[in-house]
């Protein structure tokens, strides 16, 4: 092999090597509340162990207004007296992320 083959074997291997760092290193992005990772190679993540106090330890929002809950074992879908619910209705509670935790706490149920 003489000098040439060498640089340009170099050459690629650093394209490579660049491609592989940009498209394989987790980023990580801050939208509104959450953070969401973008992890190449992960497909997915499973949460199917969690029990509804661990589910819950992923919404601190709604965490924090269930400790007001007049329920002690609220499941924060019922109106009177759930503060959960209360935060929801008048906006301290995203929508979204309200229905994310019923979702979640439902399949937990569910098992
Ligand atoms: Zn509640």
């Amino acid at each position: 092999m003489y000098q040439g083959n060498t640089i340009i074997i170099q050459q690629v291997f650093n394209l490579i090597k660049k491609f592989f760092i940009k498209f394989s290193s987790p980023t990580l992005y801050n939208i509104d509340e959450m953070q969401i990772i973008d992890s190449p190679g992960v497909r997915d993540i499973d949460i199917d162990h969690l029990n509804l106090k661990e589910i819950i330890l992923g919404f601190p929002e709604i965490l924090n207004h269930s400790l007001n809950c007049v329920f002690p074992n609220c499941s924060h879908q019922i109106d009177e007296g759930c503060a959960v619910h209360a935060a929801l209705k008048n906006g301290d509670i995203k929508e979204s992320r309200y229905n994310n935790f019923i979702f979640l706490s439902n399949q937990e149920k569910s098992r």
